[in-house]
């Protein structure tokens, strides 16, 4: 089995500032560093270096997407506004989205890298693939920067896919803590992509992420919300996954299946309040794995988005990409124990009556 990996030290160069946590700095917040900085991923892709599994990847390099390509998604205001802030220092490009000189063009580079991901997936050349990319992409409108997110890298991926490449059918389960309300919106009347997105009760954006969201027009039924409640451990996920996500991706039977994947619904995340763990998304890894394998040849891409703690977020990424590599390293992750021993970690009824009500969306045609 060969997984690829995509990088580029570039990502780790796109200027995101001073705030308070994701508050634009100014009296009275005292400045500090953004949540959204290169740490925690430079710092994952380090410690694939020093596990030795960095080394049994297979690079994929990355390149800028063309305009050609990030206009399947995005409107041209947007990508001339993304432009045009970038000739300035400090902007926020939307909601949320801070962005610096040179970030137009880096994140350009991982909406590439992202599209060059898949095509390696695709073609063969890799079984399936990582990017590791910054900026994230998941919150981003057709027309709008949101959520430290600039451009829509995995829906930009997804009409590439579907367009160029001739899939029919693509699927995304989306595990960042917060909604992945671009990918959502970008597919919302569109039956050739199954949008998933398991993420934080009304975390992030405000109002956004409902169950009762399933899409409109020829994609109705082709978006599955489930907002689980702060607090859900590995349990409640692995009930998500069994009972919606696995069903659902049954019945859809797509070409290939992109994780827009976050490692914020990790415990300890500074943006989220969920209790993952690097052996709860070992363990959904193996479940998405197996989907693909079943489904569609194996054919499995993730895309990095959020993740905040920069200690705990490496292990998650290390065991996702030990798993999907199958080449299990020496590193044992020193958090697990505290926090696969925290209270709660089994689905409790409150979770369980989410999932139920999601359960019902299934049993609906379409
Ligand atoms: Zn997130």
């Amino acid at each position: 089995m060969t997984t690829g990996f995509v990088y580029h030290e570039l990502y780790m160069w796109h200027e995101t500032g001073n705030h308070a946590g994701p508050v634009a700095y100014g009296y009275p917040v005292q400045p500090y560093e953004h949540e959204e900085n290169p740490e925690t991923k430079r710092r994952l892709r380090n410690l694939l270096e020093v596990s030795g599994l960095l080394e049994r990847l297979t690079p994929i390099a990355p390149r800028p997407a063309t305009e050609e390509e990030m206009l399947r998604f995005h409107t041209r205001a947007h990508l001339d506004k993304i432009r045009s802030l970038n000739e300035t220092y400090g902007a926020d490009a939307g909601m949320f989205s801070p962005m610096g000189h040179g970030s137009y063009e880096i994140a350009l580079l991982a909406a590439g890298g992202v599209i060059e991901a898949a095509d390696a997936v695709l073609d063969g050349r890799v079984d399936n693939a990582y990017a590791l990319v910054r900026p994230p992409g998941h919150h981003a409108l057709k027309d709008l920067s949101m959520g430290f997110c600039l451009f829509g890298n995995a829906a930009v991926t997804g009409f590439h896919l579907l367009e160029v490449r001739g899939l029919e059918r693509i699927a995304f389960v989306d595990w960042d803590v917060h909604h992945g309300n671009g990918t959502q919106s970008a597919f919302w009347e569109d039956p050739r992509a199954l949008t998933i997105s398991i993420h934080q009760d009304n975390c992030f954006p405000p109002d956004s992420g409902y169950i009762t969201e399933i899409g409109a027009g020829p994609g109705e039924g082709f978006n599955i919300n489930v907002p689980l409640p702060p607090g859900s451990g590995v349990g409640a996920y692995e009930a998500v996954y069994d009972r919606v996500v696995l069903p659902a991706l049954e019945e859809y039977r797509p070409d290939m299946i992109i994780v827009p994947s976050g490692f914020d619904a990790g415990a300890q995340d500074p943006l989220g309040r969920q209790m993952l763990t690097s052996e709860g998304y070992r363990s959904l890894t193996r479940k998405i794995m197996a989907a693909a394998g079943a489904l569609c040849g194996g054919r499995l891409l993730m895309c990095h988005e959020g993740g905040y703690n920069a200690s705990t977020v490496p292990f998650m990424g290390l065991a996702v990409l030990e798993e999907m590599s199958g080449i299990r390293t020496e590193v044992t992750d020193p958090f697990q124990e505290l926090l696969g021993g925290m209270g709660l970690q089994e689905l409790q009824p409150h979770q369980d009556a989410v999932i139920r009500e999601v359960e019902k969306l299934l049993t609906k045609p379409g």
